[in-house]
């Protein structure tokens, strides 16, 4: 088999030694005589690997008490909806609106009749390449949230700085970069997350949500109700059992690693080694103002479409698979997850190099 280098949005590239654990376990988990997959989830031996997802989530992150944490299902997707659905009554819900998923984000929440949505910001205006000024002092201490996207994972772009608002708290959909940038969980009330970038395996959300932000709110299903799934420690009913054991095996091979201060670094390394060679490029741009660049996800191109389409397809014969941008933004996207190796990049680097040296 020819070695691939998995540039996916995710679903993405997952830790080879976190692959390998798995399989190792994977007919015969610790002397169970089954598989995690054949375990009941009320079992102590599948709540001791729930426990031990937590345990080791809350010391990557730094998660305090007053939070709790959720394995949810339904994608970041349903968070659309659940989160106005469960953290406003009658309020107005701040947007700020960055790309393609806070325009879902928004669109959903304009569906529930007891939420106003106000948008606050947005970058609309050149295409999303940007994250927009936002006027802290704009939101009135009666607003419900303010809800940000910190990482673009289309776009390519990330808040660098979050903005903060006194008495309203923030709420993000962190998918595509949550466990890959440095953040301080006190600064929001409310975060969530699909797996499959950073976490494990699709199939599985996290939701990380602050005890104060448990309120009354209108009878919604028990499905979609936050109070419940807190009450029930995210087995209500039967939840992705797999996916929270590879969730688990995922967060110890970071916490392994040295943690997120370790995996920024290496991130960071990585995007540099990308972004440098964009920058000096007379073939290649990035699309997305400078100041505001995802060390995640890096959308790049030629400015020619059929030079596009040659270089995706040239590039995967060599092994660096689904590079291809995404549909609404055309040329390439280089998603470098945490569980994405520095040799990817560097080969992805000196084939652009040759590329542009026939066609530059
Ligand atoms: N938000 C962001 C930032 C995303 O990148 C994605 C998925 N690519 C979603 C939301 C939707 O996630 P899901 O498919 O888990 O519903």
């Amino acid at each position: 088999m020819t070695k691939t280098y998995n540039f996916s949005a995710g679903p993405a590239v997952l830790p080879q030694e976190v692959l390998e654990k798995a399989q190792s376990e994977f007919l015969n988990y610790q002397e169970s005589g089954m598989s995690v997959m054949e375990m009941s989830h009320r079992s102590s031996i599948f709540e001791n690997i729930l426990e031990d997802a937590k345990t080791a989530l809350r010391q990557l992150m730094g998660i305090p008490e007053n939070y709790h944490l959720l394995f949810l299902q339904g994608g970041a997707s349903l968070q659309f909806t659940m989160v106005p659905l469960n953290l406003t009554q009658n309020q107005t819900a701040y947007y700020v609106d960055t790309g393609s998923w806070s325009k879902k984000a928004i669109s959903e929440a304009k569906k529930i009749p007891h939420v106003t949505v106000s948008k606050l910001a947005s970058s609309e205006d050149k295409n999303f390449s940007y994250i927009p000024e936002i006027d802290e002092n704009s939101v009135p201490s009666t607003a419900a949230y303010v809800h940000i996207t910190t990482n673009n994972t289309i776009e390519g772009t990330s808040f660098q700085t979050l903005p903060h608002f006194k008495d309203v708290p923030l709420v993000a959909d962190m998918s595509s970069n949550i466990l890959s940038n440095d953040y301080d969980i006190n600064d929001f009330g409310l975060i969530y997350a699909g797996a499959q970038k950073n976490i494990g395996p699709a199939g599985l959300t996290l939701v990380i949500i602050r005890d104060d932000l448990l309120k009354d709110h209108i009878n919604i299903s028990n499905m979609l109700d936050y109070r419940i799934h807190v009450k029930n420690n995210s087995l209500y009913n039967t939840p992705n059992t797999f996916g929270i054991y590879m969730a688990k095996l995922g967060f110890e091979w970071l916490l392994a690693k040295g943690g997120i201060p370790e995996i920024v670094k290496e991130n960071k390394e990585k995007s540099g080694l990308l972004y440098d060679f964009i920058d000096h490029s007379k073939l290649f741009t990035s699309p997305v103002a400078q100041k505001d660049r995802s060390i995640n996800n890096i959308p790049f191109l030629t400015g020619n479409k059929e030079l596009d389409s040659k270089f995706v397809s040239e590039a995967e014969a060599l092994g660096l698979v689904n590079i291809k941008g995404h549909r609404s933004v055309g040329g390439m996207r280089a998603s470098l997850y945490n569980a994405f190796p520095m040799e990817g990049v560097e080969k992805l680097v000196n084939f652009m190099e040759t590329f542009e040296k026939e066609h530059g």
